[in-house]
């Protein structure tokens, strides 16, 4: 058989992979399997610039389709990956056919955590994971219209943001006591609940949804402080990884496929890459962690290359993200641990900031709102594992260079 890698998956770290694979020097088959209809697409303009109509569909795409056939790159879009068969070493797809690998990717991504809730498979319910979702969802974002957003998280905030910019009436219904209580400090959090506020979000933490119910052409939100009418919902109540290709063809998953440094999962011939891999990490506290950003779907599929060309380097980054809301650019980098120290450096009535988080003495995370040197010096500083004493840390009269 002759050389094939076959990567099932369409999005971010596919289309990276099948980058590297051809400049790392590559030369087998490389197909892509992916199961919308678009080639690969970056989501974070989804929830922002996408969604606020400034830039139009083409703009999303990773590469321009020219690259994919001067790549010699095989992409079958509108098609399912069903099933690994590991002896004979073949893909099974939904249009019935078979394809062989010689190593096999998995870059299956996430899929949105549906609300289990009553009524809220009522098609009004929307949520947003690609192209197709904001297209069904933006003819809704009308001035005037209420929208109630269900979940706190980057996306619910972020599309709160456009909403509210827009003229709408926007309630956003967060379970938890705060915002974006899984990912973010207590202090950003509670930034950014005033900053919402202040644009005029009904914002209710600590409120949980209960059901759903159709009034006429409306939505009635039955939740544990009251009723909240509106006229399209969105719901952001988090993702689950897309493992269950890998789960059937015995490989481990646990929240995520499990992989090594090298991205191979337990069958060194299958590499599992982005959203849908459970890594190892020296940066997590529990050595292992579930990354969903696009730092990591590039830099894991980087990796992957190597690894498949049989250079491979082990993979440990500094994890980092980033939200748009409003005037505001939250850029996180590292990953913290509720017993972290914190300090805070800046005003946050200036609205430029930085949250760095101590662990034993050594910066393990920041959080930079508008405030580009906390975040690119952050991001060395816990690359180094640098101890910085928490008063210099907090001084801004000492430059960021000068933290070291
Ligand atoms: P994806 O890009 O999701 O690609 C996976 C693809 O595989 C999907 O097209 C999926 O349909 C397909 N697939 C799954 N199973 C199969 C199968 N069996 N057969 C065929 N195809 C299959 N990250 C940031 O770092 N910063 C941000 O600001 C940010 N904003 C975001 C905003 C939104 C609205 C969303 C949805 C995500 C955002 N992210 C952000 C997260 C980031 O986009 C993801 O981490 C990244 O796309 C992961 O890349 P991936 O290749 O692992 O998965």
């Amino acid at each position: 058989m002759s050389d094939s890698v076959v990567i099932v998956g369409a999005g971010q770290a596919a289309s990276q992979l099948v980058a590297s694979l051809r400049s790392e020097g590559y030369a087998g088959g490389i197909v892509v399997i992916g199961d919308e209809t678009h080639i690969p697409y970056q989501r974070p303009p989804l929830s922002k610039a996408y969604l606020k109509g400034e830039i139009a569909t083409d703009r999303l795409f990773i590469k321009p389709p020219e690259f994919y056939r001067s790549a010699g790159c095989t992409l079958k879009l509108s098609t399912r990956a069903t099933a690994i068969d590991r002896r004979a070493r073949t893909l099974s797809l939904s249009d019935g056919s078979s394809l062989p690998w010689s190593k096999l990717v998995l870059a299956t991504g996430s899929r949105v955590r549906k609300l289990p809730l009553p009524g809220a498979e009522d098609p009004a319910c929307r949520y947003l994971r690609g192209i197709d979702d904001v297209d069904a969802l933006r003819p809704h974002l009308v001035e005037g219209a209420r929208l109630a957003i269900i979940g706190a998280g980057y996306i619910g905030l972020e599309v709160a943001a456009v909403a509210v910019k827009r003229g709408l009436k926007v309630t956003v219904i967060e379970a938890a006591p705060r915002v974006l209580a899984r990912a973010a400090s207590p202090q950003i959090s509670g930034f950014f609940e005033d900053e919402h506020r202040k644009a005029g979000v009904d914002l209710r933490c600590y409120v949980r949804t209960e059901s759903i119910d159709r009034l006429g052409d409306a939505l009635a939100i039955n939740t544990s402080s009251g009723i909240v009418a509106a006229d399209a919902v969105l719901i952001g109540v988090g993702i689950l990884p897309n493992t269950e290709l890998a789960g059937d063809a015995g490989l481990e998953v646990e929240n995520g496929i499990r992989v090594n440094a090298f991205a191979q999962t337990e069958d060194p011939d299958i590499y599992a890459i982005g959203d849908c891999a459970n890594l190892p990490s020296s940066y997590a506290v529990e050595g292992r962690v579930r990354l969903e950003s696009v730092q990591n779907a590039i830099d894991q599929a980087k990796h992957a290359a190597l690894s498949i060309l049989g250079r491979p380097k082990a993979y440990d980054e500094v994890p980092w993200f980033w939200s748009d809301q409003f005037d505001l650019k939250l850029q996180i980098a590292g990953l913290s641990a509720p017993q972290d120290q914190i300090v805070l450096r800046g005003d946050r009535a200036s609205r430029s900031f930085a949250a760095f988080h101590l662990r034993d003495g050594a910066v393990t995370s920041v959080e930079a709102v508008n405030a580009a040197p906390e975040y690119m010096m952050g991001r060395k500083l816990i690359a180094a594992r640098a101890r910085v004493a928490p008063e210099r840390l907090a001084d801004r009269a000492i430059p960021m260079k000068d933290m070291t």
